[in-house]
């Protein structure tokens, strides 16, 4: 049993007419890592299809990331590897065009697993990563839209009450995208994001934190997204993978994490894929949206759905 999901970001898509667009990115992207898988390894499943969302403008994750107060770019992004517990990650990079690729870099080249900022860039470019800018023009006239109305409302240091914030401008959270593969040996999970819209400068989300965004051990992987401190605080990904662990399937495990990111949290914080040890697929959110696609042995047609 081979099996591989996506996901485009939880939250609330305001402008309905963006979601065929977003149905697109996603089954592109598990077909991407499906071919990948088809050759025998989920990792490389993983990194084709967090590429694949990275690339398309659509998404929050490497080109049409969103952008800092300070209108900067500062992407996230792991990977990790359920068998060997490697994992690989990159936090508050600029300048690259697929931070996926440089967290697995991260994990196979070094002794770490987290490399941030500066650190972070220096080390790409030793790997042969190119200067790329993922700053797009409709992500730059969204900040400048959103920048303006938060100062007018005299809250442009809102990191403080981020939850706020989202209910009244459900647009500050954009599609982070993420994948989880089975390639019937291992569970991989990958994560990669912008972050949130107008984050504070320096800020670290959930995405690149091993047990918070990304994470896999021998009964699950798992990968979230959503308000990133909702998840660093509740360990969400590895708390979904300990759920396994406890008996539950993915489909049980992953409404089980929703329902600790509810209790603690409420609404409309928080969606997360995962797949277990069985090849299981699931999925589960608290937010009105969150794109998905999956696809499995013995299925003509990936899911899709959000
Ligand atoms: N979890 C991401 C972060 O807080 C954002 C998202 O999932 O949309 O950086």
């Amino acid at each position: 049993m081979v099996a591989i999901i996506v996901h485009g970001g939880a939250g609330t898509i305001r402008k309905e007419e963006r979601i065929p667009r977003v149905m697109n990115g996603v089954r592109e992207a598990v077909m991407a890592g499906w071919r990948e898988l088809r050759r025998g390894s989920a990792l490389d499943a993983v990194e084709e299809a967090v590429k694949s969302l990275e690339d398309n403008p659509i998404f929050n994750a490497g080109t049409g990331s969103v952008l800092t107060l300070d209108g900067r770019v500062e992407m996230d992004a792991a990977v990790m590897r359920g068998k060997s517990l490697e994992a690989g990650a990159v936090a508050g990079i600029w300048g690259v065009k697929n931070p996926i690729s440089v967290a697995r870099k991260v994990m196979e080249k070094t002794d770490h697993v987290l490399l941030g900022g500066e650190g972070a860039i220096k080390f790409a470019r030793l790997m042969g990563f190119e200067e790329y800018d993922p700053i797009t023009e409709e992500r730059r006239r969204q900040w400048e839209e959103l920048r303006r109305k938060l100062i007018e409302k005299g809250e442009a240091g809102h990191w403080k009450k981020l939850n706020e914030l989202i209910k009244e401008y459900p647009e500050v959270l954009r599609s982070t995208v993420g994948a989880v593969a089975f390639d019937g040996e291992e569970v991989v999970a990958g994560t990669s994001t912008g972050g949130v819209f107008l984050k504070m400068f320096g800020r670290i989300g959930d995405t690149p934190l091993i047990g918070a965004g990304t994470y896999a051990d021998e009964f699950a992987g798992a990968s979230a997204t959503g308000i990133g401190e909702v998840m660093i605080r509740l360990v969400l990904a590895k708390s979904a993978a300990d759920f396994v662990h406890l008996g539950l399937d993915a489909p049980r495990a992953s409404e089980a994490a929703i329902g600790l990111a509810t209790k603690y949290f409420g609404e409309n914080v928080a969606g997360i894929i995962m797949i277990d040890r069985n090849g299981n697929v699931g999925f589960a959110k608290n937010t009105k949206h969150m794109s998905v696609a999956y696809m499995k042995d013995g299925m003509p047609e990936p899911y899709t759905g959000i």
